[in-house]
């Protein structure tokens, strides 16, 4: 384990059902597989983990076998789970995704009302040393979860910690305008932003990709990574730009590709990696990421990832 900050999330635990069949939405009957753990938080964190990072997670479970499956995973992988609250009335959060042929989804997120949404954050838990605290936009959404996201911040940042920040503004999730607003007062204090296409444009709507990009670092961040899906990613620092080219898989589940990426690129960063290198290993990871069912299934140590680059490598070579 590393000598580096401790890394922090804090947000939505839940478990998530997979439709098998696509096309189908929401509304027909399809076989689903979960309960996966999930919550885009506990994947970043879980990911980080796996690349060597300290990690301790806040968020809140109910006393079932949903959390019990979601908690143990987590301990399982070595996450700190000492922020983890259990409640003692409310059942864990739950999402069900239903992908469409052209690489769309539905989600219907169920937060409300759930031990997730009801978490209470206590600055008495953060670790000694240094910090680094991850947020990921869809945390926002929840108006309960939402003050706990911002206190959070507010204790990691006076004690001289970092923020770094995924945007994935879900717009099934981020519907009103203090979501807006906090996710603003975030990326205004991260020195890490993570955003994909989709979240550029919801963040500066028609402004175009470069331009977005220049906002962000006209604010505090010093990197900014794009996430591209299929296209790979981009890594970018005041007067540097890195394009990273994708890696041809076969993808079965995109959901989390995203957040393992955050999580395996901030946990370089934080055991001194340099950017570039931290971006190609995590454009690796995220592309592994899509060829599995579920959103944490996809996490990959980085043995698996470096032995996944080693097969990509050696395909080229024949190719
Ligand atoms: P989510 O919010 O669903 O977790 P995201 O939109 O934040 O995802 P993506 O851009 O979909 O993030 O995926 C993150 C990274 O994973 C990409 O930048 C890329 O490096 C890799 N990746 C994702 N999808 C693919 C794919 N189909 N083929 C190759 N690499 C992929
Ligand atoms: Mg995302």
């Amino acid at each position: 384990m590393s000598a580096g900050p401790t890394i922090l999330a804090v947000g939505e635990l839940l478990v998530e059902f997979v439709s098998h069949q696509k096309g189908c939405g929401l509304e027909k009957i399809s076989p689903y597989t979960g309960p996966y753990p999930s919550g885009a938080p506990a994947i970043f964190l879980d990911q980080a983990a796996l690349w060597g990072a300290r990690t301790m997670m806040f968020g809140a479970v109910g006393d079932d076998g949903f959390g019990r499956s979601l908690v143990g995973r987590l301990e399982r992988d070595d996450v700190g789970i000492a922020g983890i609250s259990v409640h003692p009335h409310l059942t864990t959060g739950t999402a069900f995704v239903s992908y469409y042929e052209n690489g769309s989804r539905d989600f219907i997120f169920h937060l409300e009302n759930t031990a997730a949404d009801h978490f209470v954050f206590s600055p008495d838990l953060l670790p000694e040393g240094d910090l680094i605290l991850h947020v990921s936009g869809s945390s926002l959404g929840s108006k309960r979860l939402r003050p706990q996201i911002m206190a959070a911040v507010e204790a990691v940042a006076s004690r001289g910690g970092r923020i770094c920040c995924d945007p994935n503004a879900r717009p099934e999730i981020m519907r009103d305008e203090e979501g807006r607003a906090a996710l603003d007062t975030i990326i205004a204090q991260s020195f890490c932003l993570m955003p994909s296409i989709g979240d550029l444009d919801f963040l500066y709507p028609g402004l175009g990709e470069s331009a977005a990009i220049n906002r962000l670092l006209e604010r505090s961040a010093e990197l900014v990574v794009v996430k591209r899906g299929a296209e790979g990613a981009s890594v970018i620092s005041r007067g540097q730009r890195h394009d990273i080219a994708p890696h041809g898989v076969n993808e079965i589940d995109p959901t989390g590709a995203g957040d393992g990426f955050c999580g395996a690129f901030v946990a370089l960063l934080a055991q001194a990696c340099p950017a570039e290198e931290a971006a190609i290993l995590a454009n690796a990871a995220g592309a592994l990421s899509v060829t599995r069912r579920g959103p944490m299934e996809g996490n990959a140590s980085p043995a698996e990832v470096q032995d996944f680059l080693a097969a990509q490598a050696g395909a080229g070579a024949l190719s």
